[in-house]
């Protein structure tokens, strides 16, 4: 038994050298176990296991675009400084051109072009030297002389150390293939998409449309993260004091390096109007996650007026279901409209901090802070998410595209409890409704622009004829300042 340990140690060694050792691993399929055989012995009956089964080393990530940038500096150089973010005790280490947020552990290496001579004397050395291995593996590097490269690491204390592999990330092109096929990338990356209010639903959707490859975002929101936040915002406590506008840029970056985004430290009110009407124009689809009305219309006016897209979310209280409006000008019911057909929408709106509570003080009575679950705005979210998605490639053929006929209305609903106190208490249970509303299901909702609406209708020939006027002999409004 201890001959076996002694080999498997002989083993286990050869496989992080990477080289033929004494012994081998096998998984004996008779005996279904792992066991070390001498190197040499023929072993029908077993499957050999190799350095990449183990899956025991860490991982030295370079970054390929940076490389295709710093070659003609490599190769006239024969060297270059090269830093990386360490994690786990560096199990591994990540190109620090990589990182938009690293661990806080730097680790300073050099890359070699060509054969390392022996063993470095002070920290590591990564050689970089031609390989015959296919172009398409994750560890071989493709120089602008279109030559193929592998990575060897070589470590102060000795190559068995602390093995680790190294391969080369080519971001761009590796996102845009997962995206492929499925979304018009292309299209995507020129979009620019306005979020105003980053809060956990509306960073959540800025987060989701950044992996599908949106390229330009605009963050508006004045606050910061508080600890408070970070059970639902998608910020976590490492970020707690900055403002959200700021954790959210770097939540997109993490996802879309490529993404431009642009911030916005402000409240969203009457005194910031031009600016906001500045944003508005500079952005293909708005999206309004903020949480009181005045905000919402203040914003529709502004798309209205420029003729932009919206989508408008927002949470009951204590998430317990929620609601979007998704508003093209002139096309469909706008936000305006829909707090006219709808008057009690503020009273059970979601209150979420001690701030928006202050902001929507309407009444005498205190406003409690009535925060729902990460899981509860979540389904908001992502529905949310996939209708910009559809009005960012409104005009383009995407597979998307199929959902325009299911994604019709301008009113969603979702509800994701029975909330006692509330008109939806007495829903059925999932599993015996028929036609009824339950839970868990979105409801398109279908009600008609208001025609004399003030943002986007006839609002001066209705009070005509309110007042029985000929409104083509009424005089003419002075231009909006
Ligand atoms: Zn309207």
């Amino acid at each position: 038994m201890s001959d076996q340990r002694s080999m498997i140690r002989d083993a286990m060694q050869a496989i992080a050298q990477r080289k033929p050792g004494k012994s081998k691993l096998v998984y004996d399929k008779t005996k279904r176990t792992i066991v070390a055989v001498s190197e040499g012995v023929p072993t029908p009956q077993a499957l050999n296991i190799t350095a990449d089964d183990a899956d025991m080393f860490g991982v030295v990530t370079l970054s390929s675009g940076w490389l295709r940038d710093k070659w003609s500096s490599l190769t006239k150089a024969g060297s270059l400084p090269v830093g990386f973010s360490s994690w786990d005790d560096g199990d591994a280490l990540t190109q620090l051109e990589l990182c938009i947020q690293g661990s806080g552990t730097h680790a300073a290496a050099t890359l070699v072009l060509g054969q390392q001579q022996g063993q470095a004397s002070e920290g590591i050395v990564i050689s970089i030297v031609p390989t015959d291995k296919p172009t398409h593996r994750s560890d071989v590097f493709v120089s602008p002389d279109n030559i193929a490269y592998r990575g060897e690491l070589i470590e102060p204390a000795g190559p068995a150390a602390n093995p680790r592999d190294v391969v080369f990330a080519d971001i761009e092109p590796q996102l845009d293939l997962r995206r492929a096929g499925i979304l018009e990338t292309t299209v995507l990356k020129d979009r620019t998409v306005l979020c105003i209010g980053l809060g956990t639903g509306g960073a959540l959707v800025a987060v989701e449309l950044a992996k599908s490859g949106v390229g330009h975002f605009i963050l508006v929101d004045r606050d910061r993260l508080s600890v408070g936040n970070v059970v639902r915002h998608p910020g976590g406590i490492s970020q707690v004091g900055r403002t959200k506008v700021n954790v959210t840029r770097n939540l997109i970056l993490e996802k879309n390096p490529g993404a431009q985004v642009e911030v916005h430290v402000m409240d969203v009110g009457f005194e910031n109007r031009d600016v906001l009407a500045g944003l508005v124009q500079a952005s293909d689809l708005v999206i309004c996650g903020t949480d009181n009305r005045q905000s919402k219309l203040l914003i529709n006016e502004l798309c209205v007026s420029a003729d932009k897209p919206a989508v408008y979310g927002g949470a009951f209280r204590r998430a317990y279901g929620g609601q979007i409006l998704r508003v093209r000008p002139k096309q469909s019911p706008c936000q305006q409209c829909f707090v006219s057909s709808l008057p009690d929408e503020a009273s059970d709106v979601e209150v979420s901090s001690q701030d928006d509570a202050d902001a929507i003080a309407y009444s005498d009575r205190p406003v409690a802070v009535e925060p729902g679950l990460s899981l509860d705005v979540l389904p908001i979210a992502t529905q949310l998410a996939k209708l910009a998605m559809l009005e960012l490639l409104a005009d383009k053929s995407s597979t998307l595209n199929v959902l325009k006929r299911d994604f019709d209305a301008p009113w969603y609903l979702w509800l994701n409890r029975p909330e006692p106190g509330t008109q939806y208490a007495d829903m059925p249970p999932l599993s015996e409704s028929r036609d009824e509303m339950t839970i868990n299901r979105w409801y398109g909702i279908y009600f008609e622009r208001d025609e004399q609406c003030p943002v986007c209708g006839d609002f001066l020939s209705g009070l005509a004829a309110a007042y029985g006027l000929d409104s083509t002999q009424l005089p003419a409004l002075p231009e909006k300042e």
